[in-house]
């Protein structure tokens, strides 16, 4: 098993998706970051962790987020919305990837 491909999981043709489990063409699944790049940038960390993902499955956590992840928080003290602190954004995504994970794993038991 070689060590670049860590999980064990990809070899030169194919790749498995990390959602679904759907077995593709390596160069058709994609790199997703689980907390996006304006994010990690504004934290100063660099190294982000990151999903392989094929297309559909990408194009549905994206989705996932618009609807699940929220950039203001309600403050009852000022009684407004205000931005939500980097850490708490990284700490959103991070919940909200797992929650996907977890539902289309549920999906996949089912199926
Ligand atoms: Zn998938
Ligand atoms: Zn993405």
């Amino acid at each position: 098993m070689p060590e670049q491909f860590g999980q064990g999981k990809l070899n030169i043709t194919e790749g498995v998706c990390e959602l679904c489990g759907h077995v593709t063409q390596l160069g058709a699944l994609e790199i997703h970051r689980i907390v996006p790049q304006e994010v990690t940038e504004q934290t100063g960390i660099s190294a982000t962790a990151t999903a392989t993902l094929c297309h559909n499955c990408h194009k549905e956590i994206h989705d996932w987020y618009a609807r699940n992840v929220s950039t203001v928080a309600y403050n009852p003290v000022s009684k407004s919305f205000q931005p939500k602190s980097v850490v708490n954004l990284v700490k959103e995504y991070e919940g909200a990837f797992r929650v996907f994970t977890e539902y289309k794993k549920s999906q996949r038991d089912i199926a």
